[in-house]
């Protein structure tokens, strides 16, 4: 958590110093994790008092598969994860400041925190760290169903310590903050994201208080560091259902302070025309429709996230034609264009960005090469420019059919498995897919006379178009031929151009 994400004000943590585990109203869990039972039996004898917290304790009670286990420790937990490393022949990595430590083992991660409590004084933004009870550890958490325990010594192993009714909101699949949310998202602002992504990775509800209290302090996402805002903006789009959380980020107010660019595609504009109301299709609507479809084929995160912004630049080239209706001309070319924009503000890792303005700017290519008549250097270019990125171009296409007439659709599916098949067609035809010059750079220099430079580009396209064109075969004999005959033409061009 950042200091400065935190909010002045004073809390003061329970007064109670120990928990007692046997004065609790707990459930217990099955432990069947060998990791877990070796290191419960090597606290148990170390006499250290640990339990399992967060949300690895929740994955176990849903039956999800988890790899990051999170431990608290009452006492000193840096002591215990280096004793324990040491048993499990693995490293502990120790951030000091934090008084935490990991252990990465076998392809697990274990993560030691000590009891802490964290009080506010009134002139201070540092919260002032001491040492706390399980109670004040559990407390700080974000959600109840995310604030359980499991005990993990001796004769208690598996009793889960649920403070917050956890258990309860689980079974009603309902995310609450252990404390008054105006307080727990004040504290950390982040934890209204994450409320978001946590519904939409396990399809829970958000509690009518924590909405309210969202919607009332959205704007306080603003000093929350981009990188743990786009971690989570990432984890909702990778969930199975991604409009989930989407939706919630539209309804509470924080999409526009998170991605502002998809904020504007939401509603409405009408015209009149001929005393009849036209309206658009709410194009956010539709996009979290086209996200779904994708997510339902393909886990790739960058497709997933191509679905989510293709139609991003609508509302910028939105007009109003008399006789034609709402047009969006030139949308595909400018949204790729603020890809990179959007990537560098959400620090994106840049090298999907290719990929996603690839696809952005190409989705409108197929549906364009749906009639009959057309050719094959159309299908080449389309293949080429696409490349790599073709079948997932393909895949986003076939999610962008929202129609709710199942006639129609099964009619556009159709089509687009025709040009998909012609493609393939043309690609065997002239083995496209490993396409480029078949004269390479190096005896384009020596056949021209040239040294390293643009003119060998300019000449290479130049023989690349001709065999997208269909000028040409894409074969080293025809190509070389046709750099002979067309070198000297070219290279008065590159003189006359100064290229
Ligand atoms: P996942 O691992 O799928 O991201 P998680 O619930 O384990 O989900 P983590 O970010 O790994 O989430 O955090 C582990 C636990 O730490 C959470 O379950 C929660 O109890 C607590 N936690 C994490 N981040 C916060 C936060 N910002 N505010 C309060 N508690 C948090
Ligand atoms: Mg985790």
């Amino acid at each position: 958590m950042e200091p400065e994400e935190k909010k002045k004000k004073p809390r003061i943590s329970s007064k109670k110093k120990v928990i007692s585990i046997t004065n609790l109203n707990t459930n217990t869990i099955q432990i069947s994790n060998p990791i877990l039972i070796e290191l419960a039996d090597f606290a148990t004898k170390q006499k250290v008092e640990i339990y399992l917290v967060g949300g690895s304790v929740r994955d176990m009670l849903l039956n999800r598969p988890t790899t990051d286990f999170d431990f608290t420790v009452v006492g000193d937990s840096i002591a215990f994860a280096k004793q324990l490393a040491k048993k499990f022949k693995s490293n502990a990595v120790v951030y000091e400041k934090f008084r935490t430590a990991m252990i990465p083992y076998k392809n697990y991660k274990l993560e030691f925190v000590g009891t802490r409590k964290e009080v506010y004084e009134e002139d201070s933004r540092n919260p002032i760290v001491t040492e706390g009870t399980l109670e004040d550890d559990i407390r700080r958490r974000d959600f109840t169903i995310n604030a359980m325990a499991v005990a993990l010594n001796g004769d208690s192993v598996g009793k889960i310590i649920d403070l917050f009714g956890g258990m309860n909101d689980l079974k009603l699949k309902i995310l609450r903050t252990p404390l008054d949310p105006m307080i727990t998202f004040s504290d950390d602002p982040l934890r209204m994201l994450r409320a978001a992504r946590f519904a939409s990775q396990l399809n829970f509800n958000i509690d009518e208080i924590c909405l309210e209290a969202i919607k009332q302090m959205a704007d306080r996402i603003k000093i929350i560091s981009q990188e743990r805002i786009t971690d989570e903006f990432l984890k909702i789009l990778k969930s199975e259902k991604p409009s989930i959380g989407l939706l919630i980020l539209h309804n509470t107010g924080l999409l526009k302070y998170i991605f502002p660019e998809l904020e504007e595609l939401a509603g409405i504009e009408y015209q009149f025309e001929n005393g009849e109301k036209i309206g658009h299709k709410d194009i956010f609507l539709h996009t979290l429709k086209v996200l779904d479809n994708v997510a339902s084929k393909t886990d790739n995160v960058w497709l997933r996230f191509a679905a989510l912004t293709h139609d991003i630049a609508k509302p910028r080239t939105k007009k109003f034609v008399k006789g034609t209706g709402w047009t969006f001309w030139g949308h595909e070319e400018l949204g790729a264009k603020m890809m990179k924009k959007i990537f560098h503000r959400m620090r994106l890792p840049l090298d999907n960005l290719n990929y996603v303005e690839t696809i952005i700017r190409l989705h409108q290519r197929p549906m364009v090469l749906v009639g009959s008549e057309v050719t094959d250097s159309a299908l080449r270019r389309l293949a080429f420019q696409a490349g790599e990125t073709l079948e997932d171009l393909f895949t986003l296409c076939r999610s962008d059919i929202t129609t709710n007439n199942p006639k129609l659709s099964k009619k556009y599916l159709e089509n687009y498995d025709r040009v998909a098949e012609k493609i393939l067609q043309v690609q065997e035809k002239d083995k496209l897919r490993e396409f480029q010059s078949p004269v390479r750079g190096e005896e384009i220099m020596a056949i021209c006379n040239l040294s390293p430079s643009r003119a060998v580009g300019y000449i290479k396209k130049a023989i690349e178009e001709a065999i997208l064109d269909g000028v040409i075969a894409n074969d080293y004999d025809e190509a070389k031929k046709y750099l002979l005959e067309n070198k000297d033409k070219w290279l008065k061009e590159i003189e006359e151009n100064k290229i």
